[in-house]
């Protein structure tokens, strides 16, 4: 490895055809806060955005072609970092199947996140064999560009441990030190690893609460408009509670005079319009770079970039497992 510029594999599923503020503050954004210093591979994971299929099966293709223009949209430079997308580079396959034969099954079976996914099916879905391996995918996914670190949310550290546990077993049973016991790297800032959403639960696609990149600013103003603020403050008069208004929590992250707003909204010095008209202000100006940046990106340049970072970590997957093969004394 590049002792200078330590190798960084991430990713997300391509779970929707776009990414929300929420995605950018607890992923993206510290991506792009790694891309001068390391070298950098991002992955669109397609085949995991299968394991939660419905009876109408998505167009994925779409759906990541989408995510990679949000992505360079807000500011992943293709320069630094090799975006792609998972089903492209079939070596994340080949990894999978290898890496399931040293995957015990009760380990698949407590992982927090598949009962959580199990539960939350809705009726029309099953629960399959690839949702039990999605951890197993995500170790091949990982360990097949042996990289020094993963930047994930706090959501997923359970599946990196399993990761590390799944490598460790292919080393022991050949005799190697092979893939190796990669960092995990997860954003101490609470306040952007887990955004609210405008109604103060999690910003999530699934509760529809979300602020997206690629919106107009007439839309983000309208979301802003009706969201959740404290519920006991009536009049301007009455004391606010900054801490569960999800107002005031974007103001924090965006406006450079949150806490003199915070403390007036505590002592009933402000209303919850006047919260909201500046944090429109502030919020539509944040994101109009990547908005504008957002629509020049067309189908052809998000092509050649696809290309390119498949082209880059195919290179790097193809070597892994030649290496893999050979220690495995495959024919
Ligand atoms: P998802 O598409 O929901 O799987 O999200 C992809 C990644 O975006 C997650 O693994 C998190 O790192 C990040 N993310 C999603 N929702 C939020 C949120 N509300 N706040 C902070 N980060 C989030």
């Amino acid at each position: 490895m590049n002792a200078e510029r330590p190798r960084i594999l991430s990713g997300a599923r391509a779970s929707s055809p776009r990414i929300h503020i929420g995605n950018y503050e607890g992923a993206v954004k510290p991506w792009i806060d790694l891309q001068d210093d390391h070298e950098m591979y991002c992955m669109i994971a397609d085949y995991h955005g299968l394991t939660t299929l419905g009876a109408t099966p998505p167009d994925l293709g779409y759906w990541s072609r989408e995510c990679a223009k949000d992505f360079v949209a807000c500011g992943l430079d293709p320069e630094k970092c090799a975006i792609f997308i998972q089903s492209r580079v079939p070596q994340h396959a080949e990894l999978h199947l290898i890496l399931s034969m040293f995957t015990g099954l009760g380990k698949l079976e407590r992982v927090p996140t598949f009962k959580e996914k199990k539960d939350n099916l809705g009726s029309d879905q099953q629960v399959s064999y690839g949702l039990l391996g999605y951890p197993v995918l995500q170790s091949a996914d990982i360990l097949l560009y042996r990289p020094f670190g993963v930047p994930v949310g706090k959501d997923q550290a359970a599946h990196l441990e399993l990761s590390r546990e799944i490598g460790r077993s292919f080393n022991s049973a050949y005799g190697v030190d092979y893939f190796p016991d990669f960092y995990t790297i997860v954003s101490t800032d609470e306040s952007r690893s887990t955004l609210p959403g405008l109604d103060m639960r999690k910003m999530s696609k699934s509760y529809d609460n979300c602020i997206y990149i690629n919106e107009t600013a007439d839309e983000t103003a309208k979301k802003i408009m009706s969201a959740f603020t404290t519920p006991s403050k009536m009049k301007l008069s009455d004391p606010g509670i900054p801490e569960g208004c999800a107002v005031c929590q974007y103001l924090r992250l965006y406006s450079p005079n949150w806490e003199s707003q915070w403390n007036e909204d505590r002592q009933g010095l402000r209303g919850c319009v006047q919260n909201k008209r500046e944090l429109i202000e502030i919020l539509n100006e944040f994101l109009r770079p990547m908005r504008e940046r957002r629509a020049q990106i067309d189908d052809a340049e998000i092509e050649r970039i696809l290309a390119d970072g498949t082209e880059r970590a195919t290179d790097f997957a193809a070597q892994t497992m030649r290496e893999v093969r050979q220690i495995m004394r495959l024919a």
